[in-house]
């Protein structure tokens, strides 16, 4: 039977590849390889004031310094290029549509300031800043007029209420109850779709089978789950891995020192050393073994031995790493 593993890293090109993107990426990676699946690269730049050119080479050539190829895109000359969510803009375009020809999302002509009176007023009124749904309640009528004017709308999701409940690969049994999320934006008034929106089209067209990616994103999971729903699709298996910390137990951020993989490729580091360090972020084979090449990584991988609580970046233990390497 064909194998039908799918996963994918999808990187927003706004910056350096952090040590946490890119122990996504080796975790996908690793799993892909470890069951002769498939590994997707795919590039999130509608955020057109932040993504940068720049950003994803630098990206694209730390993922080569480790090693982490990827198995398809479009071919650049002997080598895939990555999909880029900024080619693919009529297709979110057309689903946003679909959802809201079905009734399962609507256009709000509301402004900023009004959505920003609605949050003051929630707020003062200690309920959650949910959008109102007023345009919502809108007539054909006035759907009509206000499309006439040519006053711009965004497509809003129309949130079902009810309860969601995620079993996740690491995480176990999450859940959600009805009323956490109020309706939102899925295609901005520029034509621009949001990021939930664009991440449930691409995984569902590209057949990924397993998102794993960092616990910070679990609460889009919840909007993922309730967009798959709406357009009638399987969602694929989830796999949240837990955050990395600084040494202090707050979050990895700068001031920790190196954290991006091209400081410690310039500082001389070496790619195996880099990629033996990150799989100890939040895994082990189920022994204390802490040196692994990349391919026994591939051999011993997986998301059963993933940990749930939070990994620890600490520099003194990739130095005594890279010194094995
Ligand atoms: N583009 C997102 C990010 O860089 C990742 C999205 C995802 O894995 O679903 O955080």
């Amino acid at each position: 039977m064909e194998n039908k593993i799918r996963v994918r890293f999808a990187p927003s090109p706004t910056g350096h590849l952090h040590v946490g993107g890119a122990r996504t990426a080796l975790f996908n990676f690793l799993y892909a390889r470890k069951t002769g699946g498939k590994f997707i690269l795919r590039v999130e730049d509608t955020d057109l004031e932040r993504s940068t050119k720049e950003s994803e080479e630098m990206v694209l050539n730390d993922l080569r310094w480790l090693n982490l190829q990827w198995d398809e895109g479009p071919d650049i000359g002997g080598d895939y290029g990555p999909y880029r969510q900024s080619e693919r803009l009529d297709l979110y375009k057309k689903y946003a549509y679909q959802l809201l020809e079905e009734g399962k999302a609507y256009r709000c002509f509301c402004t900023d300031e009004e959505l920003e009176e609605m949050r003051k007023k929630a707020e003062e009124e200690k309920r959650p800043p949910h959008y109102d749904r007023r345009c919502l309640r809108l007539s054909e009528k006035e759907i009509k007029e206000k499309l006439d004017k040519g006053i711009p709308y965004t497509i809003r999701f129309k949130v079902p209420e009810k309860d969601y409940v995620l079993y996740d690969l690491v995480r176990g049994k999450v859940e959600w109850k009805s009323g956490v999320l109020g309706d939102f934006v899925i295609l901005r008034s520029n034509g621009m779709p949001v990021y939930n929106f664009c991440v449930v089209v691409d995984d569902h067209l590209m057949e990924i089978s397993h998102v794993i990616r960092a616990e910070e994103h679990l609460p889009n999971t919840l909007r993922q789950m309730m967009l798959y729903e709406a357009l009638g699709w399987k969602p694929p298996k989830f796999a949240h891995v837990s955050l990395i910390l600084g040494k202090d137990r707050s979050k990895l951020s700068k001031r920790h020192g190196a954290t991006s993989v091209s400081q410690f490729k310039k500082e001389g580091y070496l790619p195996e050393a880099m990629t033996n360090y990150l799989a100890l972020l939040g895994w082990n084979d189920g022994t204390d073994r802490e040196e692994f090449t990349l391919k026994e990584l591939i051999e011993k991988f997986s998301l059963k031995r993933v940990s749930k609580s939070p990994a620890v970046f600490d520099t003194d233990k990739l130095n005594w790493i890279n010194s094995l390497h």
